[in-house]
């Protein structure tokens, strides 16, 4: 039995009627910055309950762009953390500033919110928290925090589209929320794409500016800008499947659910799920100390499980100037160790489930994975 990662051909509801309508846009000429990107636009931020998104090419140019708009200067530091995807990191000193690394926490695999505010200095301008493997961060405190020293929160939600933790969907909290639509995403372009959210005007209004080579009305450029862009195709392809994330997102907490039932004897953490927390497990992750050899046996049975930043940020050699050393994140370093993630995907059956728990039981309790898991087949297809 084969388990995959990812099945795009299920996102596609109404597929001849979504053809005819992207024909038409081809044959149309509808391609930069037409009425499907503003509809997207519109459509996202109704979605997320904020008043604005700005469409860019990637989720990695949202957080450039993103910095690049709050007018900071060379050198000023942006909080991070270290478990997180090579991206957030290299927006940062794409943009110029200075990345200063915060590392995780045991339970979470969040920032650790209490070492974020102790890092909090004079030339601090910028808290980036990652909402990692769609897990919401705990907004309050460190919002309370930022506005009373001044600092801006910028919220890293590549991972995490339609997360809500206290009723609020993630990417709204902060002055700025980046989204990633790249094809490994829960929410996912045919291709790449990005998105902003924010509840500003003049900052909606300067990142519209920014992503079209900092042109404000044709031939007045009033930024050095970007050209990036969120292409029509890909935006037209996103509101095709706005309607089905919410559903989507529930059933990937159904199986995270059925995971953790199954898995729950056995010597493995998972990440902490919280009460009163909307998680939308882009990634389900498992913690164990023989992460490396369960991989090579689940691969060799057919299961498409993958490691997910092996190497954690401050140990990555594009960051070596920055002189971060071994050891000085240590619970980024275990995470980076011992995570697995399992295949999760909307569509994945409860037959799927059992075969990847039955074969992680077989790992750690040995014996035989002897069930039958063969779908049936339908009688009397062509
Ligand atoms: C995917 C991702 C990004 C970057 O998105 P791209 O669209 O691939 O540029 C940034 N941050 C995190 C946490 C991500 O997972």
């Amino acid at each position: 039995m084969k388990v995959p990662r990812y099945d795009y051909h299920s996102q596609f509801e109404r597929w001849d009627e979504f053809m005819v309508e992207l024909s038409a846009m081809i044959v149309d000429g509808h391609y930069v910055l037409s009425g499907e990107v503003a509809e997207f636009e519109h459509a996202f931020a109704a979605y997320l309950g904020c008043s604005f998104v700005v469409g860019v090419n990637t989720g990695t140019d949202a957080l450039l762009c993103s910095l690049k708009t709050l007018g900071l200067q060379p050198e000023d530091e942006v909080i991070t953390q270290a478990n997180t995807f090579n991206a957030t990191v290299a927006a940062i000193c794409l943009a110029g500033l200075k990345p200063v690394l915060i590392d995780a926490d045991e339970d979470s695999f969040l920032m650790d919110a209490d070492q974020a505010l102790a890092e909090m200095g004079s030339r601090t301008r910028v808290l980036l928290p990652v909402h990692l493997y769609g897990k919401p961060t705990p907004m309050r405190e460190l919002l309370r925090e930022c506005a009373k020293r001044g600092v801006e929160l910028i919220e890293d939600a590549a991972q995490a589209h339609g997360a809500r933790i206290e009723g609020r969907r993630v990417g709204t909290f902060g002055v700025l929320g980046c989204f990633s639509f790249h094809p490994s995403k829960n929410f996912a372009a045919a291709g790449d794409g990005g998105a902003i959210a924010t509840n500003r005007p003049d900052l909606q209004e300067r990142l519209a500016a920014l992503r079209a080579l900092g042109q404000a009305g044709q031939n007045n450029h009033v930024h050095v800008g970007y050209n990036t862009k969120l292409d029509s195709i890909q935006a037209k392809v996103l509101s095709w499947k706005l309607p089905a994330l919410d559903r989507w997102n529930e059933q990937r907490r159904s199986i995270a659910r059925s995971y953790r039932e199954r898995l729950s004897d056995l010597p493995l953490k998972f990440q902490r799920w919280d009460e009163g927390e909307e998680h939308v497990f882009h990634l389900f992750v498992i913690r164990t100390a023989e992460r490396d050899p369960l991989l090579k046996y689940l691969l060799s049975n057919g299961i498409d499980a993958v490691v997910r930043y092996p190497v954690p940020i401050h140990l990555q050699p594009a960051f070596s100037h920055w002189g971060w050393r071994e050891g000085q994140f240590p619970v980024a370093e275990a995470l980076a160790r011992e995570l697995l993630c399992l295949p999760i995907r909307p569509n994945l059956t409860i037959t799927e489930v059992e075969y990847v728990t039955d074969c992680i039981r077989s790992f750690f309790k040995g014996g035989a994975i002897n069930r039958d898991y063969s779908i049936p087949q339908k009688q009397g297809a062509p």
